[in-house]
């Protein structure tokens, strides 16, 4: 048999892409016997031009993930017509804590005193900002320079968010470490999530689930979803 040219597949468009990235998170919420009303998706665009972000809002996406500070601002601000919901997901310095708050509706990425008190002093009423809704982020490894708090500090860095004024818990964030079993990882954050919910009931929330993960995320109880890459194909760059 000769052998036929390998036909060039068409790349797919970000409305497919999205399309199969709801409907996967639809069937992970019917087989976890959970609302799909209970589960947001926030498309995480780091890297990715205002007219990606566009073309997502015109496709009905009204919540975008950044990681970058001044990424993250130049396209909030470009973008103000929108009426986006905007999530700081990257790893927040205290120094620049308070010009996250001044465009980022919802931070997911509380990991230390002095980011809850840099944000505790940032003065709401001459910057026209509301309460910030925040996630406590989790350290779901024994490396401290990856992010989030470590098990045992949990409970002292909750109290401090739930004692600082202008801050909102909605409950905690975790990225599942590489080399783990996802779903353990994620029945550990809803284990950690438990024990919020028994300092302060409404923290509710849980932040888990990215673009390899977000069903096993979706069956642990995840309620919002921070997905970039499976909707927005290869970021352009990783600097
Ligand atoms: C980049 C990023 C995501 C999205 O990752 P994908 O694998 O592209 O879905 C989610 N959460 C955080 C904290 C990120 O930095």
């Amino acid at each position: 048999m000769p052998t036929l040219p390998v036909p060039t597949l068409p790349e797919s468009t970000l409305s497919e892409r999205l399309h199969v990235v709801r409907d996967g998170i639809a069937d992970a919420a019917a087989d976890a016997g959970r609302d799909l009303a209970d589960i947001a998706l926030v498309v995480v665009t780091k890297f990715h031009p205002v007219s990606l972000l566009l073309e997502l809002h015109g496709l009905g996406v009204h919540d975008f993930g950044e990681s970058r500070h001044q990424e993250a601002q130049v396209k909030s601000v470009e973008l103000a017509d929108l009426g986006a919901t905007w999530h700081f997901v990257g790893q927040l310095q205290s120094k620049k804590a308070a010009q996250v708050a001044g465009y980022s509706h919802v931070i997911h990425s509380i990991d230390r005193d002095s980011v809850v008190d840099a944000l505790g002093r940032v003065d709401r009423e001459a910057a026209d900002i509301r309460s910030t809704d925040v996630f406590v982020q989790l350290n779901l490894t024994d490396d401290p320079a990856r992010g989030g708090v470590a098990d045992g500090d949990v409970e002292r860095v909750v109290e401090r968010v739930l004692g600082t004024a202008g801050l909102r818990l909605l409950g905690v964030m975790a990225v599942a470490p590489v080399g783990v079993e996802p779903r353990a990882a994620f029945a550990g954050v809803r284990a950690a999530s438990e024990r919020v919910r028994a300092l302060h009931p409404p923290a509710a929330f849980i932040s888990t689930g990215m673009s390899g993960d977000y069903r096993e995320a979706i069956l642990e109880g995840a309620t919002h979803l921070r997905i970039g890459s499976a909707i927005t194909g290869n970021r352009p760059t990783a600097g």
